[in-house]
């Protein structure tokens, strides 16, 4: 019984091969250097699939992959439907927060009422939050980028994840509101739990002895 692993390039491959190998599991090829998008681990039954961060749960979700790992922000943005998830790995940890302009007086703009644009790949995750504020919105959908909405004119205000706000320094951005912390997740489809139960419990549990080790 073979199990497949959904990872995406970047962070998230980097930050879970160090949590593989406290469980003795190692990926045998760099995805850096190779092609390929199934990747062999030392364990027979274990490989690891390459996809888009953004597609991991929809892989999880129709068995693509019997389990993944995604932030918090795809997730939410992400229906959960045959999604178990059952283990906050605490790794790519940053926040989702809304930044303006330096220029731009959001609490100003907030207090008269006035509808502000936003632009975001968050759209879910951001209409829940300007609406639990009160605040109006009219919320346009960007795929990447979305530092150069506010300095274009596209829109007042981004909603966007931040890390060390390095690159909303870099262009001129100012964070005026932290929405929440994001970190990723295990995701488990449901399904092969119940038929790949015994080796999926062991890798689950060697992922959350990992993240128990972690400061
Ligand atoms: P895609 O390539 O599909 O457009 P992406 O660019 O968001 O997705 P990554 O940049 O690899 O993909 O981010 C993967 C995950 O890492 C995100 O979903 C988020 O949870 C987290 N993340 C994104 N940016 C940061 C950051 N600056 N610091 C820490 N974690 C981050
Ligand atoms: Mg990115």
């Amino acid at each position: 019984m073979t199990i497949t692993l959904a990872l995406s390039k970047g962070r998230i491959f980097d930050e879970t091969l160090p949590m593989l190998a406290r469980a003795g599991i190692e990926v045998l090829e760099d995805p850096e250097r190779s092609r390929k998008l199934i990747l062999p681990t030392s364990r027979a039954d274990l490989r690891v699939v390459l996809v888009r961060a953004s597609d991991v749960p929809t892989y999880v979700q129709y068995g693509g992959a019997d389990l993944g790992v995604a932030g918090k922000d795809v997730l939410l943005e992400h229906d959960g439907t045959g999604l178990y998830q059952p283990l906050d790995l605490r790794i790519a940890r940053c926040r989702m927060s809304v930044a303006v302009r330096d220029d731009y007086d959001y609490a100003g703009a907030v207090r008269q009422g006035s509808r502000i644009r936003v632009a975001t790949k968050y759209t879910q995750t951001a209409r829940q939050h300007f609406a639990d504020k009160g605040v109006h919105v009219d919320l346009i959908k960007l795929y990447g980028s979305m530092e150069l909405a506010p300095l274009t004119g596209l829109a007042d205000a981004i909603v966007d994840l931040v890390s060390t706000g390095s690159t909303l320094k870099a262009n001129h951005l100012v964070e005026v509101e932290r929405i929440m912390d994001i970190s990723s997740r295990l995701v488990v489809n449901q399904a092969a739990l119940k038929l790949k139960r015994e080796p999926l419990r062991a890798l689950i549990d060697a992922f959350a002895a990992a993240v128990a080790e972690k400061p």
